[in-house]
């Protein structure tokens, strides 16, 4: 099929007759997508853009071998998870033998990363009978009412932190480039904070349920915690009695390269993992991967079931994608192009002055601009600028973190070295223009 070319400022009207302001867009006028392959997005004129920000198109867009098993198992049969039928055991079996602990051995599934993260929250109060979570700063994870309590970026809600409900309690993100503690010894101060916000009388120590974070803070900007911090973190945590949770949506499934799951990479095994994005490929799909007793917490609550989770049609594309994964070696082009694109990036960074660093790992990296960097102030209006520039020379590439001062890159995991490639180069051009 092929799309109707529309008119930018028409389609922008239509949608704001219709739908709410709130409804969040790629720049000014986004460009029309009409087809896409591997990591390229191809516009109604026959242009194409190398797409460096979707880690939902996992193993590319417009995968043959996905859309057919997809598309064959939609025309057979879409019902739920009430019936037998092999996929939904088949999918479970595959994603615990991902698990990045044998401790980690059972599933449910749902539909979306808001959802997973809903359900692990609801999974840690339920396990263990208390209320408190505390959150990082400058994390998303999720719109529904739970998921959105412990979501604290700024930039998603300027009133996050303010208006956050009283069982939600915050830490500053380790973000060691411009958070609080930043040379040796930051994941003790980080952890001492959290240690001093647990006694305090009217802290979460008391009634603790869980704390929540990316392992690798993807919302931030793919910035990596400094090494040791989680650990302690669970460690304290645990102590209070409360269970660990790890928002895999952005990080995980392969996409750091070195390691399927961002908690493996941070050395540190959670009680509750939640995936989604990545894992349906744009087919609605998220998980909960914990240990057996604290899913049967649930039990007690009565059933569970979701009426799309965890059906045919999500588990042949939940499959599709661990096989292409696979049989693609998708994991290690992550860890092979992600250095690749980490030494350009750090030869680019001696030369532009506008970088102030460069965070992240394998095909979850970020570039922060600063204006200045003693001062480190946020390069945000130049960023939003430069993600324009980058669109007209066919590169796609967002503003991340709360300050939207990082490019974030996290593109399909089938970026090939000569897409990279593209990318710095146009980056390098954009930065040549002088900021
Ligand atoms: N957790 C994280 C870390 C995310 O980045 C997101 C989405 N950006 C979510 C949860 C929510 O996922 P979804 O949009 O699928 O509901």
């Amino acid at each position: 099929p092929q799309a109707s070319v529309v008119d930018p400022a028409v389609e922008l009207a239509r949608r704001g007759a219709v739908m709410a302001a709130a409804q969040e867009k790629y720049y000014e006028r986004p460009p029309q997508i009409e087809r896409g392959w591997r990591e390229l997005l191809i516009d109604t004129r026959g242009r194409s853009y190398v797409d460096m920000v979707n880690n939902v198109a996992v193993i590319g867009h417009s995968h043959p071998r996905f859309g057919r098993a997809v598309s064959a198992q939609l025309a057979l049969l879409n019902t739920n998870s009430r019936f037998l039928y092999s996929a939904l055991a088949d999918l479970c079996e595959r994603i615990v033998a991902t698990s990045p602990d044998p401790s980690l051995d059972t599933v449910l599934l749902v539909n979306s990363g808001s959802e997973a993260v809903d359900l692990a929250l609801r999974l840690a109060r339920i396990h263990t009978g208390r209320n408190n979570v505390v959150a990082l700063r400058e994390g998303y994870h999720g719109w529904t009412m739970a998921s959105d309590a412990v979501s604290t970026s700024a930039f998603d809600n300027p009133h996050a932190a303010a208006s956050r409900p009283g069982w939600v309690h915050i830490v500053d993100a380790p973000n060691v480039y411009r958070g609080r503690h930043r040379g040796a010894g930051a994941a003790e101060a980080y952890a001492a904070d959290l240690a001093r916000l647990m006694d305090e009388a009217a802290g979460p120590g008391a009634d603790l349920a869980a704390f929540i974070s990316e392992p690798v803070l993807g919302n931030a900007g793919g910035v990596m915690p400094p090494a040791g911090y989680l650990a302690l973190v669970y460690e304290q945590i645990r102590a209070r009695g409360g269970l660990c949770i790890a928002d895999e949506v952005q990080v995980g499934y392969g996409r750091l390269g070195s390691h399927f799951w961002g908690s493996a990479q941070q050395g540190v095994v959670p009680d509750i993992l939640t995936v989604a994005k990545a894992m349906g490929n744009g087919y609605p799909l998220g998980a909960v991967l914990t240990r057996r007793d604290v899913a049967e917490s649930l039990a007690g609550e009565g059933n569970f079931f979701s009426s799309a989770g965890g059906s045919p049609v999500g588990c042949v594309a939940g499959l599709a994608v661990l096989d292409v994964i696979r049989d693609e070696s998708l994991q290690q082009n992550a860890d092979s192009v992600g250095r690749h694109l980490s030494g350009r990036l750090a030869e680019l960074t001696e030369r532009h002055p506008l970088i102030g660093t460069v965070h992240g790992l394998g095909l979850y990296q970020g570039v922060e601009l600063v204006r200045d960097r003693d001062t480190r102030e946020p390069a945000t209006s130049e960023t939003a600028a430069i993600c324009e520039r980058m669109l007209e020379l066919g590169v796609i590439v967002q503003p991340a973190s709360e300050r939207q001062n990082v490019l974030k890159i996290k593109p399909p995991l089938c970026l090939s070295r000569e897409s990279a490639d593209f990318f710095v180069d146009c980056l390098d051009e954009v930065l040549s223009e002088g900021w």
